[in-house]
């Protein structure tokens, strides 16, 4: 099967060439027609899968069929992403793929100056790709015109409600026209997602692909368990040792990340950058830029930060803290063994984890091999600590806006809870029908079982 059989005009194909892209991957493949075609999507895709492609490819074909007259601040296509890497990113991939077209896009995201942002809009604009935090002050000072906006993208929906995006989203939504094309792309479906799907999407058609390069083939996945005040040596001794040239090393806080650079570089002469929602926009772009160039070898990074972003050829992930939540491993992971290279995944677990590896264990259907390093053996004697969230402490995830380096206007921090957000419905019947429809492509979507190394 080739590109050419999905629907797509002469510039979008030859900008496809030219990226050397030879066949549809599974979501390009799946979604391409269906999106050219005007339907609703809903897509179970993880990075990593080509869905950036799968949705701005077709997009962009949509775009070119009609040349409406545009009025100031007025927007044909709104990609909603959760972080301003994976809007950057976004925007990257529109403007390779849309290379010989003519159209006008921008990226919209906090941590930078508004009025640049408030003076394109004025001029009327294609495709925007935005966070919802800035999107929705902008909306306030009346920056932007809605009505027009053909379709709506939510890109990585899950991990914008884990960031506590949903009031924001639903804002924006009432600010929309109710006849419009949506498409929803999100890793996980938790009931709150699912709310949200029956409330947006009609009748979509329900796009499910899985990873290309699943765990099992393509990563090798290693715990090594050492206590908790030797990881630093450890790390660096796995650095230095094996002679890796381009790690990417998870902490669980945005101190510990800070902390780590710093003494990774003070004790045993390894230079990295780190990459959090505390650094500054331009610091984030020069680290992850310094990063895919090699000038830095080691890229410390908190779960969101590290969101969707695309490293290609990425050969190594350490986990030098385990994540709270089994699916943020998923995703840790997924960073390396992309596009059919072997990737190599090292955790590096103290006895405060044990309980973290058993839940990502239960969770991946994995028994993940534990090597031992003699010289790093984990002394008997010290016993397990509760787990220290971030300095506040705690044990929930940072949830907080403010912590993932978007704007938090009002000082608003708040997530509804669990049980607020499953008493969440629908709101009109005809939203409930749909709802109910979904509700059952949903639930064989959770039946799915994650790619696991080795099942149990
Ligand atoms: P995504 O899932 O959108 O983050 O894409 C992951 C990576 O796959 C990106 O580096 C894309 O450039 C690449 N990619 C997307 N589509 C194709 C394709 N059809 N063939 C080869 N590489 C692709």
């Amino acid at each position: 099967m080739s590109f050419s059989t999905l629907g797509l005009s002469e510039p979008l194909l030859k900008a496809i060439q030219l990226q050397g892209y030879t066949t549809p991957t599974p979501i390009q493949l799946k979604a391409i027609p269906i999106v050219i075609k005007g339907r609703d999507v809903l897509a179970a895709a993880q990075t990593g899968t080509g869905k950036t492609a799968g949705f701005t490819l077709p997009l962009l074909e949509r775009l070119s069929q009609t040349q409406p007259q545009m009025k100031s601040k007025q927007i044909r296509v709104l990609v909603l992403t959760p972080t301003r890497e994976l809007a950057a990113q976004v925007a990257e991939s529109i403007a390779t793929y849309g290379k010989y077209m003519k159209y006008r896009s921008m990226v919209i995201f906090g941590g930078v100056g508004i009025n640049p942002q408030l003076a394109s809009l004025r001029k009327g604009v294609d495709i925007v790709i935005a966070t919802p935090g800035r999107l929705l002050d902008i909306a306030g000072q009346k920056g932007v015109d809605f009505s027009r906006v053909e379709c709506l993208v939510l890109d990585e929906a899950d991990r914008m409600l884990d960031m506590g995006f949903i009031h924001d989203i639903k804002k924006l939504m009432k600010l929309m026209p109710q006849q419009k094309q949506t498409l929803l792309f999100s890793a996980t479906f938790s009931s709150e997602i699912k709310t949200l799907a029956s409330g947006l999407l009609k009748d979509p058609v329900l796009v499910e692909v899985a990873r290309e390069n699943t765990t099992a083939e393509q990563i090798s996945q290693v715990v090594h368990l050492v206590d908790k005040g030797r990881k630093r040596e450890l790390l660096a001794q796995l650095i230095k040792t094996k002679k890796w040239t381009q790690v990417l090393v998870f902490t669980r806080t945005k101190h510990g990340a800070n902390k780590l650079c710093q003494q990774l570089e003070e004790y045993s002469g390894i230079q990295s950058a780190a990459i959090h929602g505390n650094k500054s926009q331009g610091a984030r772009t020069k680290a992850l830029a310094n990063f895919k160039a090699g000038v830095v070898k080691v890229l410390v990074a908190t779960d969101i930060a590290a969101r969707g972003i695309d490293i290609e050829q990425l050969p190594h992930v350490v986990n030098y803290e385990l994540p709270n939540v089994p699916e943020d491993y998923v995703h840790r992971i997924g960073r390396t063994g992309r596009a059919g290279l072997k990737g190599e995944a090292v955790s590096l677990v103290c006895i405060d984890e044990h309980e973290l590896l058993k839940n990502i264990e239960r969770f991946t259907k994995a028994d993940i091999e534990k090597v031992d390093i003699e010289a790093f053996r984990p002394d008997p004697s010290i016993l397990a600590q509760p787990i220290q969230n971030g300095r506040g402490g705690g044990g929930k995830r940072n949830n907080s806006r403010n912590g993932n380096g978007n704007s938090n206007r009002n000082g608003r921090n708040k997530q509804p809870t669990e049980s607020r957000r499953s008493q969440e419905k629908p709101k009109n019947t005809r939203a409930e029908k749909i709802g109910t429809n979904l509700q059952a492509k949903l639930d064989n979507l959770d039946k799915r079982s994650p790619s696991g190394k080795r099942r149990r």
